[in-house]
């Protein structure tokens, strides 16, 4: 600890945590991070094997702008650390059956041609909805995402009251989008990014149609190296202001004094003392597991009322062979849209025609895989809090790997695998002590939103707040590292709606 600066711990080092300790040490407070994993990075971790360099989580690097603004909050440039790459075409849908196989570039008159050529006038319909998803995202960015929540006055003023309509926060996202365009293949192209934040198109407010304009209207990028490059990149220029990173430390108790943060107690049994701490941990976790009884703000109740996003079924796969069928961003469409969403959702069952996401970077960076092989991603959307055993999770397993032979085109897929891990949902709880095994958190539903998220800083003791996924604003890489942003302006005081521009 040095010498009259306030001392900061966090605990966890994914995106919110890294963030906000990269942004406080530069602000001048003494940073230490613990995290319970053998690297920094959370969700956004990576891990090597067999020449395959793997991204454990995300893969779609989106809202540049939002990026933009945090590295220039660093009094850096995000060029002068990622190598980003524009991807074209940004993503490439396979509908069950072999239907139809559609590219998407977002560039309007590229795509609009598509659309049109799947539904007759679908092409004007997507200029005037991306239009309005544009002007969402303006308004949803510029004035909501990043401002703290303290009081309903703040939430439901009569600006929201005005924009909310326009926002169209009290629409299902499912109606909205059957009010442009009619055939369900173009519908599920602008439903599925609902996935992104956790939720259905049933049950989210078309407030995130605003997702549309992220995908289709700003592009889709990639960081040579990966994902983990970006907190490769946050870590450096943190470390570079003095923060300290400590990776296989799990913290086991945040200890109080007379209502007040005084510390952390680490697994080792050592304590730390601090003037601030910062938990980016999941919020069940922290609440339930990290603070005594008399510290927590809720009990039990609260959190099996909670939504969670869904857990996911991952495969890390290094292939002895590429597939020119798939690019580097790969979406297959279940045939029954709705039964997916109930699997996931309402049942809870293994999807039995599951939508699915395959990621395959070695198409675009040759850092990842070696010379004339494939590194593949593959998560499938599935309920969280399923238990399921190692010959379900195996026959699963099977099916997915068969269906991307049979839909995606990549005959011999099976017999090309080399190196394979798998992930799910008790993986999820284990490694990221994750409520419920959910890949992302407290899903975004209208009450799980904005006020009605939990907040960045806790109510009970005094000097302790909670970064990352399941605070405001919510799920993403973009999104928690505007949380970081949103805990820093409380330090401050900050109660403005607009994003820092200095610290
Ligand atoms: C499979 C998958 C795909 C995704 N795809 C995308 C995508 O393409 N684009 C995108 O923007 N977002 C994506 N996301 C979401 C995004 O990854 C997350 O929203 C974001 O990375 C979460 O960051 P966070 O700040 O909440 O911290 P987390 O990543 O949740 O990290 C919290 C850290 O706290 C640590 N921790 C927990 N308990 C303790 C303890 N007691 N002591 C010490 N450390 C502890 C955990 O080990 C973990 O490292 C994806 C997520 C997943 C899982």
């Amino acid at each position: 600890m040095e010498n009259n600066k306030k001392h900061a711990v966090i605990i966890g080092s994914g995106f919110g945590g890294v963030g906000l300790a990269a942004m406080l040490a530069k602000a001048g407070y003494s940073v230490d991070v613990y995290e319970k994993n053998e690297s920094l990075g959370g969700r956004a971790s990576v891990f090597d094997a067999e020449g395959f360099h793997f991204d454990m989580g995300p893969s779609w690097y989106l809202m540049p702008d939002v990026f933009e603004r945090f590295f220039s909050l660093l009094g850096e440039k995000v060029e002068d650390h990622l190598d980003l790459v524009k991807l074209s075409p940004s993503y490439r849908v396979f509908f069950k059956d072999k239907q139809r196989v559609v590219d998407l570039y977002s560039d309007i008159t590229r795509d609009a041609a598509t659309f049109e050529s799947m539904e007759p006038g679908a092409g004007k319909a997507l200029e005037e909805y991306l239009r309005q998803a544009k002007k969402k995202y303006e308004i949803g960015v510029g004035r909501f995402v990043y401002k703290n929540y303290d009081h309903f006055r703040d939430f439901l003023t009569r600006e929201f009251l005005f924009e909310g309509r326009r926002l169209s926060v009290f629409t299902s996202m499912h109606r909205y989008v059957g009010k442009f365009f009619k055939n369900p293949d173009v519908q599920k192209m602008l439903q599925h990014t609902l996935l992104f934040l956790g939720n259905s198109p049933y049950n989210a407010p078309a407030l995130y149609s605003m997702l549309s304009h992220v995908d289709l209207g700003q592009g889709v990028f990639y960081p040579l190296g990966g994902i983990g490059k970006v907190i490769e990149a946050i870590v450096h220029i943190g470390k570079k202001h003095g923060a300290r990173f400590h990776c296989s430390a799990a913290v086991e108790k945040i200890e109080t004094k007379n209502g007040k943060v005084c510390g952390i107690r680490l697994a080792s049994g050592e304590f730390v003392g601090a003037d601030i701490v910062i938990s980016n941990a999941d919020l069940f976790h922290t609440n339930m597991h990290l603070l005594s009884k008399g510290d927590r703000e809720h009990d039990d109740t609260y959190w099996e009322k909670k939504v969670m996003a869904p857990s996911a079924f991952l495969l890390y796969l290094g292939t002895n062979k590429k597939f020119p069928s798939v690019t580097h961003h790969n979406l297959v469409f279940s045939k029954d849209w709705k039964e997916n969403f109930k699997d996931i959702f309402d049942v809870p069952v293994l999807p039995r025609d599951p939508s699915f996401y395959v990621c395959a970077p070695s198409v675009t960076d040759s850092r990842v895989a070696p010379e004339g092989k494939e590194n593949l991603f593959v998560l499938v959307p599935i309920a969280s809090g399923l238990t399921l055993s190692k010959e379900e999770l195996d026959a699963y397993e099977q099916k997915i790997l068969s269906t991307m032979e049979t839909e995606m085109g990549m005959e011999g897929l099976c017999s090309s695998i080399t190196y394979r891990r798998r992930f799910a949902v008790d993986d999820f709880a284990e490694r990221y002590h994750s409520y419920r095994g959910s890949g992302l958190g407290l899903s975004h539903t209208i009450m799980q939103t904005a006020i009605f998220r939990p907040n960045t800083y806790s109510k009970r003791v005094k000097d302790l707040y909670f970064v990352g996924g399941d605070t405001n604003p919510g799920i993403g890489m973009p999104m928690c590292l505007v949380s970081a942003q949103l805990v820093y302006k409380r330090l401050i005081g900050d109660k403005t709606d607009h994003p820092l521009t200095s610290l």
